[in-house]
């Protein structure tokens, strides 16, 4: 049996042009919807990461700003910047992008993000609405999980999902998405011991972890839907994902990468901005 691929770019593509009706609306009323990009590193796949994102929403009809404060950016600076632009009003929604400078962390960062602008959500207050089922934006690449599984029409009530990975931007997120659904979830980190065994039992197996290839056969029940999240950077500067090529020959589906989770993480983005900018009037 070969996998069927879950490719992510006819969904991306119904929610960029879902987001452009809309962005041509406000812009015709005056509003523009804008997203405003925070980083501060000198990290090459994160500068692509970015420019990949101003290049879609322009495309889509928004205004996309990058500010870059550089590697040596003190954190006092970044934050001061992430309530700047929390503050302005021609702005709706606000990234910040990882890597960031030493001594600080993305939540103690991130809570300066207005809750309502947090496109990312990265705010520590948008996880905890989302693990309390209260609205909030939840980080796009835990909702383009969930997204690519509904477009695909992958059944979640009642079947076994397993996470790996727990950080606050995929993991967590992932698996309290995956819960709303009705799945039985498991998350799974460094610390788990026998992951193979914990991995097998899983119907919908989720990968974000960013180790090149870590989940092999063994790790993976037949016929299981996997999803790719990792993005390792190859030796050519292309990208490869968390799931070792041979899976392809027992899962039932598989994303790629790339071209599974992050076309449509990013069109999420955009939906996310242009929703901002909706309720903001
Ligand atoms: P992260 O913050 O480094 O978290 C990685 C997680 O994997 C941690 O929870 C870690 O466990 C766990 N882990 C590490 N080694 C493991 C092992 N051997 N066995 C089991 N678990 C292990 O990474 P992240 O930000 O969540 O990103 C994960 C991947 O997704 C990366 O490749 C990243 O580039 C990619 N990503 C893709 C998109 C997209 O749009 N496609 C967006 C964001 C991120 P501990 O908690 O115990 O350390």
């Amino acid at each position: 049996m070969t996998a069927t691929v879950l490719t992510g770019k006819e969904l991306a593509a119904a929610i960029r042009a879902e987001a452009a009706t809309r962005a041509a609306e406000l812009t015709a009323a005056g509003h523009p919807p804008q997203l405003a990009v925070v980083t501060a590193t000198a990290d090459e796949s994160s500068a692509w990461y970015v420019r990949s994102i101003a290049r879609a929403a322009e495309k889509t009809g928004l205004v996309c700003e990058i500010h870059d404060l550089g590697p040596q950016a003190e954190p006092g600076a970044v934050r001061e910047r992430l309530e700047q632009l929390s503050a302005d009003k021609a702005v709706h929604g606000l990234m910040l992008q990882t890597p960031l400078p030493p001594g600080t962390t993305l939540e103690e960062l991130a809570s300066a993000i207005a809750f309502e602008k947090d496109v990312d959500g990265a705010n520590p207050l948008s996880l905890g609405r989302l693990a309390s089922g209260l609205p909030a934006f939840a980080p796009a690449t835990a909702e383009a999980v969930v997204a690519l599984l509904d477009h695909y029409k992958v059944p979640l009530s009642g079947r076994q999902a397993v996470v790996v990975g727990r950080s606050t931007v995929v993991g967590k997120p992932a698996a309290h998405l995956l819960l709303d659904r009705d799945a039985t979830v498991t998350v799974c980190h460094s610390r788990t011991a026998d992951l193979a065994a914990v991995t097998r039992t899983a119907e919908v197996l989720v990968a974000a972890v960013g180790r090149t290839h870590l989940i092999t056969a063994e790790h993976v029940r037949p016929g299981a839907v996997v999803i790719d999240v990792g993005t390792n950077p190859t030796a050519d500067g292309g990208l490869t994902g968390d799931v070792a090529p041979e899976v392809a020959e027992l899962a039932g589906a598989l994303t790629p990468v790339p071209g599974g989770v992050g076309p449509v993480t990013t069109a999420l983005l955009l939906r996310h901005t242009v929703l901002a900018a909706d309720r903001a009037g």
